[in-house]
């Protein structure tokens, strides 16, 4: 069955006024994602010439491996550009199921993988293979930012539990166990996280699979981006190998924007029970008949670099991370869980809101006090608001250490001068 037929359809049914305006009643349940929108801000004020430094972007500054740019220089120089397997390259996704395998311990046939337009798409692909209407996917908060939108995109009910700082925004498996009902479909991990920098420790971890253990319909959305942004002492473990027995109901999530720097190449992975992946394919078979070529060239090269090739990016990370913590000590009243992955900071803001700046404007929130740093000191912030917590800013150290001391420095000066 392909469609209506005209005969079948009740001309009746749509008597009903209807709204005139573009956008479905789905649309209009979702916003734009508020930290692309910064990074717009950011790069409008620079035209206008202003000093402005960037702690908004969750985008890496360093240069893409030469390898993997030389691999995909030479794809395209050979002309490639057939049409792509909706799954991706098949030397791609054996690729990845070697580096689960070599990295996380995990067992991955190529079957099971399937490479996206980008993590996120991984992410829209598996809501929309999975979720019926009523369907709820529970999201711990504060969580990034896309989370929830692509939820309500795929028709489905986001349930926001919230974390707050006493306990290192982590999910707890008392409130897991507290949110799960039997619309529950999936739950969302995410760590090292974005925004927070926290991750979760092995113990935190299996707690949170032995409540999920006792609920068969519900499936993990393991969101490990950040698996190569974790600072020692801490190392990384994916929730799979940490509870290998619910592996048949966990997606990771995966992708090439942060541990390559690759986030222009729009290149992510998941890897899942193969009906899970197949369901996705249909997807995606759908929507963008798979990934470009050239980029997919590009991420064979990059998934055989050696570990060593990218603990370059995590040594700077570290430095930046362990200077942005000096930095925050000079700030009063500006508390944050100590993050120990990812490259951001997440300080609560609540003693500044309800104070008022040099010419008596009011602060009223995370989001005036965001565009207050950014007109007073050219400093782009992110407004906790967008992450489902606050009040709080987001700060990312994506920019080089010598920024982010007058960064930081800026940010002081201008806190200070709220009364
Ligand atoms: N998941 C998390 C936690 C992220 O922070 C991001 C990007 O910032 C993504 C997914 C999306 O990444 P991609 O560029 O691969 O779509």
């Amino acid at each position: 069955m392909n469609g209506t037929t005209l005969e079948s359809r009740s001309r009746h049914a749509a008597d009903e006024p209807r709204p005139i305006g573009f956008e479905s009643q789905r649309v209009s349940s979702i916003g734009f994602s508020q930290t692309l929108a910064m990074g717009r801000r950011a790069t409008e004020l620079v035209k206008e010439g202003r000093d402005v430094i960037s702690l908004g972007l969750g985008e890496l500054d360093l240069e893409i491996p030469e390898p993997i740019r030389t691999a995909a220089a030479e794809a395209a120089m050979r002309g490639e550009g057939r049409s792509p397997p909706v799954e991706g390259l098949a030397r791609l996704r054996e690729g990845i199921s070697r580096k689960l395998m070599r990295d996380n311990g995990l067992q991955y046939s190529p079957s099971e993988v399937l490479v996206s337009g980008g993590t996120k798409q991984i992410i829209f692909s598996a809501m929309m293979a999975t979720l019926d209407p009523q369907d709820e996917v529970i999201i711990p908060a504060p969580y990034w930012v896309s989370y929830p939108d692509i939820v309500r995109l795929a028709g489905g009910t986001p349930v926001i539990v919230s974390c707050g700082i006493e306990q290192a925004h982590k999910l707890s498996a008392e409130a897991l166990e507290a949110a799960i009902t039997n619309k529950t479909r999936w739950i969302v991990l995410n760590s090292p996280n974005n925004p927070t920098g926290i991750v979760y420790n092995d113990d935190e971890l299996r707690a949170l699979a032995d409540v999920i253990r006792r609920h068969p319909r519900v499936m993990v959305l393991a969101d490990e981006i950040y698996e190569n942004f974790i600072y020692e002492p801490l190392l990384f473990k994916s929730f799979a190998s940490l509870a290998p027995d619910l592996k048949s109901r966990t997606l990771i999530v995966n992708g090439f924007s942060k541990s390559f720097a690759m986030i222009g190449w729009r290149i992510g992975y998941g890897a899942a029970p193969a009906d899970l992946v197949t369901a996705m394919i249909k997807v995606q078979s759908q929507v963008n008949s798979g990934v470009a070529t050239i980029a997919q060239a590009g991420a064979i090269a990059a998934i055989e670099l050696p570990l060593t090739a990218i603990s370059t990016f995590r040594d700077e990370y570290r430095r930046r991370r362990d200077r942005v913590a000096v930095l925050m000590s000079r700030i009063p009243d500006f508390p944050y869980a100590p993050p120990g992955g990812a490259f951001y900071f997440y300080p609560l803001c609540d003693a500044y809101i309800g104070r008022k700046t040099a010419d008596g404007k009011p602060i009223e929130s995370d989001v005036d006090l965001a565009e207050y740093l950014l007109q007073t000191v050219d400093v782009v912030t992110v407004p906790g608001s967008s992450f489902g917590f606050g009040p709080a800013l987001r700060l990312s150290y994506t920019c080089p250490e010598s920024r982010l001391d007058e960064a930081f420095d800026r940010i002081r000066t201008a806190l200070s001068a709220l009364h």
